[in-house]
């Protein structure tokens, strides 16, 4: 992997990359951090011959894995996302919140100026639901996510909404700052080739079952087609114990932070299912050096039609807010808001 120096001209850059390609190496530019090439064929002895000392290059390293864009080397200071208008980075720490389904007009604004007077960054909502029952509640489809726009356009928050299918890039377009790929659909491989094409940041969950290399993997198919404004979301995984929903794997999220680039949010509300464990686990979050959290939130979650059993009532949203503020200037962080935060 070579990264460019921020000198590097395109023209500079094209003639390297040709001049390899010539020898019968492949090579191939991303724009991912300050760019870089990727060359798979090249061995560490050519390597020094082909490019060593060339201006448009700043550095070289050979990565031991098989993920190479999202590797912290590329982008060492870490990548910052911008969705809409609040950026995902490691100096702030984004907290987005909303129901887990959008299910109502009133249920969606009423839970989304609630989670914004408390201050949440940015607002979540599925309008398309993985179900693990064919009977259960399966989402408003595009009328919920019209529903989020205008969420968006009355508290000012972005928004972020799962998609399934890759033919619902086009029609979700508009009406969400971020795409989220679910646990579920976190191999979903031609999914993950068409966000790669997508100009829209996309934040792909772990699946439950999914090594870190599996998770990080699914990210470098997004970065490797083209789109490097991904974030990840840690939501829990499968183990024998099942007093939690699914066991929340803070160890990997430390780890993966220093693997990657990318921002990394933590979801304690699929990963826990109690809202009673989504406070201490958000802290922890903060504290080990997570860059956010995803946490649902329901206006009455008696009625909620999807994950109403580990949702906060917006009170104890602004509870766990008032905490995250506490501890934030102690990681040296601060809560991320929207950049132009619209007047009451
Ligand atoms: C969700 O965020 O509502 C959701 C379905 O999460 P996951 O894909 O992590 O199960
Ligand atoms: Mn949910």
């Amino acid at each position: 992997v070579a990264v460019l120096a921020p000198e590097a001209t395109e023209l500079e850059v094209r003639r390297l990359v040709e001049g390899v390609r010539l020898r019968g190496f492949e090579a191939s530019v991303y724009d991912v951090g300050p760019g870089v090439i990727l060359l798979p064929s090249v061995s560490p002895e050519d390597l020094d011959e082909l490019i060593g000392g060339h201006r448009a290059i700043e550095r070289v390293f050979i990565p031991d894995t098989r993920y190479c864009l999202v590797r912290r080397e590329v982008e060492p200071s870490g990548t910052a996302v911008r969705i809409g208008d609040v950026v995902v980075d490691e100096g702030g720490f984004a907290v987005v919140a909303g129901p887990c389904a959008v299910e109502s007009r009133e249920q969606l604004l009423a839970t989304a100026t609630g989670v914004q007077s408390a201050g949440a960054s940015i607002l979540r909502g599925g309008a398309f639901k993985p179900r693990t029952s064919p009977y259960n509640f399966q989402g408003l489809g595009m009328r919920g996510l019209e529903l989020l726009a205008e969420a968006r356009s009355r508290t000012g928050l972005p928004v972020v909404s799962e998609i399934m299918d890759p033919h619902l890039i086009e029609p979700m377009y508009r009406l969400v700052d971020a795409f989220q790929v679910g646990a579920r659909n976190m191999q979903n491989f031609d999914l993950l080739r068409a966000l790669g094409d997508a100009d829209k940041p996309v934040i792909v969950k772990r699946a439950p079952s999914a090594t870190v290399e599996e998770w990080l993997l699914a990210a470098e198919y997004i970065l490797a087609g083209g789109n490097e404004r991904v974030v990840l979301c840690e939501r829990g995984i499968r183990t024998f114990n099942n007093t939690t929903r699914y066991t929340l794997d803070l160890a990997s999220v430390a780890l993966v932070k220093r693997e990657t680039h990318l921002p990394v949010l933590v979801d304690p509300s699929h990963a826990t299912g109690d809202p009673v464990l989504v406070a201490p686990c958000s802290l922890a979050a903060l504290a080990l050096g997570a860059d956010g959290i995803m946490v649902e939130v329901h206006d009455d979650p008696r009625l909620a039609l999807s994950d109403g059993q580990q949702s906060l009532t917006i009170e104890a949203f602004a509870q766990l807010m008032d905490s995250l503020r506490r501890l934030a200037p102690a990681t040296g962080r601060r809560i991320a808001s929207p950049l132009h935060t619209l007047s009451a």
